[in-house]
């Protein structure tokens, strides 16, 4: 059976003009123009309950630094989405996206998350700010992601690593699938040393195996170069 993937993404956020870069540049830019991504950004702000001056934050409860993100825009914001007409032949009638809290008290992302996110066929994120969420928005969230232990100020910048790297999973976003298979963490591997021409450079040689043409020489020596470097730079992924 074949596996399904993403084909569709949804981001919530109070900036979004921060991803116009990112996201409409490099694979990702080519895989939206190609329609295989439908990635659609959604303003908190025109959801808010605050006509006027369309507030989407306020003060904690209990007092305390800093604001917190209201429920209500980002409830009406998931409800809309929700709504929306969906883009995209795999997705089956009936479908209800899956929803992605950006959080540092996530769980810290990896390969395998990714590889499991990119086969479900419609996402949301959603990026929070200032303090957080209320937590009673939590009811909608399907998962926390947070993409290291360390803490950024908005939920936006984790947003594009993380639809960076669950897109570039799709197939067709990276033409060759080969370069994904080798890479790092596809399994408990680091990918192996890559070269390019010139093959002498400032004095210093290209491997002899990588200009022999024999590429049964040539796998065994980056599987070989592969183990070695993981050794060396991170034994922890050696079970
Ligand atoms: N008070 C929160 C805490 O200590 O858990 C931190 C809030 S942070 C300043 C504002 C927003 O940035 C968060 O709601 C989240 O969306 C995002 N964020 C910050 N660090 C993150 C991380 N490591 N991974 C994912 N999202 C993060």
């Amino acid at each position: 059976m074949k596996t399904r993937s993403v084909n569709r993404l949804d981001i919530i956020t109070i900036f979004p003009g921060m991803f116009e870069g990112p996201l409409t540049q490099s694979l990702l830019g080519k895989a939206r123009q190609r329609g295989l991504i439908d990635l659609r950004l959604h303003n908190l702000r025109d959801f808010s309950a605050d006509a006027k001056h369309r507030a989407v934050d306020d003060r904690p409860f209990g007092g305390g630094a800093g604001m917190v993100i209201q429920p209500e825009p980002v409830y009406r914001a998931l409800k809309h989405i929700r709504g929306s007409r969906v883009a995209g032949a795999t997705r089956q009638v009936g479908d209800k996206p899956y929803v992605v809290h950006l959080s540092p008290q996530g769980r810290a992302l990896t390969q395998a998350d990714a590889q499991t996110l990119s086969e479900r066929p419609w996402l949301v994120f959603i990026c929070g700010h200032y303090e957080g969420m209320d937590e009673r928005v939590m009811k909608w969230v399907d998962a926390e992601v947070s993409i290291g232990d360390y803490v950024l100020t908005g939920g936006e910048l984790p947003a594009m690593v993380l639809a960076d790297v669950v897109l570039r999973l799709v197939p067709g976003v990276v033409k060759d699938v080969e370069s994904i298979r080798n890479d790092s963490f596809q399994t408990n591997r680091l990918d192996h040393p890559h070269y390019t021409r010139p093959a002498l450079w400032r004095g210093k040689r290209v491997p002899a195996v990588l200009l022999s043409g024999d590429h049964e020489r040539v796998r065994a020596w980056r599987s070989q170069q592969a183990e070695c470097v993981t050794l060396k730079k991170r034994p922890d992924l050696v079970i």
